[in-house]
């Protein structure tokens, strides 16, 4: 069966304080809870740090926001693959819209990210997701392949393993606005259909897929009981530990490797 795996994605919010309180909180809440998903937490950079040691002896992953594709350098204010793995980082989330859209980050630029995050034995969270725009004028698949071959363009089919993806409709980002439970569906089958051609249908089979999108605890349910939903990524709702334990809570799978 595919891992499924829910993800906190903190955007720029929270300092040390507030990390470790979320932490405290959140671990509180879930205990005795048998989780059927792997539970993913990405702050800030400067929080990593004092998450990894909260998270210590858990079963929940720490992850980042973000990476340089560079191994180390003169790149004034980037982070590497080795400084993240150095502190316990597993997961970093690449070509996220709120990248592509304010620092432009492009989809050759994402492709080298995640090429770089999976040689350095992480695990890449590529983004993939329209926008409105996109979705009115059609465009959707279009967006959805171009965004998924190019940002695994650069594996070979072992690398691809250690690669999850996120269909984030950029419209559901931040607004509110989920995409409906057959919206995100049919645009899960659609990616894994790209990567069924471009690695074969058994990775393809095999591929985690994340939904991501104004997801909340009174949407979640839905949402993750879609056959090619494998989780979520979740921004807003995973500031607050109770919100995010019940999004957690909420998951209709059995247990997962
Ligand atoms: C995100 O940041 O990846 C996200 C999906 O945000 P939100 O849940 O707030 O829409």
């Amino acid at each position: 069966m595919r891992k499924k795996i829910i993800a906190a994605n903190w955007k720029m919010n929270k300092d040390v304080k507030e990390t470790s309180d979320f932490i405290s909180q959140f671990r509180e809440l879930m205990k005795g809870y048998d989780c059927p998903a792997e539970v993913v937490i990405c702050p800030p950079f400067t929080a990593l740090h004092v998450a990894a040691k909260l998270l210590e002896g858990t079963e929940f992953k720490l992850g980042a926001q973000n990476v340089h594709y560079e191994s180390d350098g003169a790149y004034t204010g980037e982070i590497s693959t080795r400084m993240l793995k150095s502190i316990g980082v597993h997961y970093v989330i690449v070509g996220h819209s709120e990248r592509r859209q304010y620092f432009r980050e492009t989809d050759e630029i994402a492709s080298k990210k995640v090429k770089k995050v999976v040689s350095s034995d992480l695990k890449a969270i590529l983004c993939v997701g329209e926008t409105l725009e996109e979705r009115d004028s059609g465009a959707t698949e279009n967006v959805l392949e171009r965004q998924t071959r190019e940002g695994l363009s650069k594996l070979s089919i072992e690398e691809l393993s250690s690669v999850v993806l996120a269909y984030e409709p950029v419209w559901a980002i931040g607004t509110g606005r989920n995409a409906t439970p057959d919206q995100a569906q049919d645009a899960h089958a659609f990616i894994r259909s790209i990567v069924a051609k471009m690695f074969g249908r058994e990775s393809a089979l095999n591929i985690t897929i994340q939904y991501g999108g104004s997801v909340r605890p009174e949407n979640s349910a839905h949402l993750l009981s879609q056959p090619d939903v494998d989780g979520a990524l979740v921004g807003g709702a995973s500031l607050k530990p109770d919100s995010f334990a019940a999004i957690v809570k909420s998951c209709p799978f059995g247990k997962t490797a």
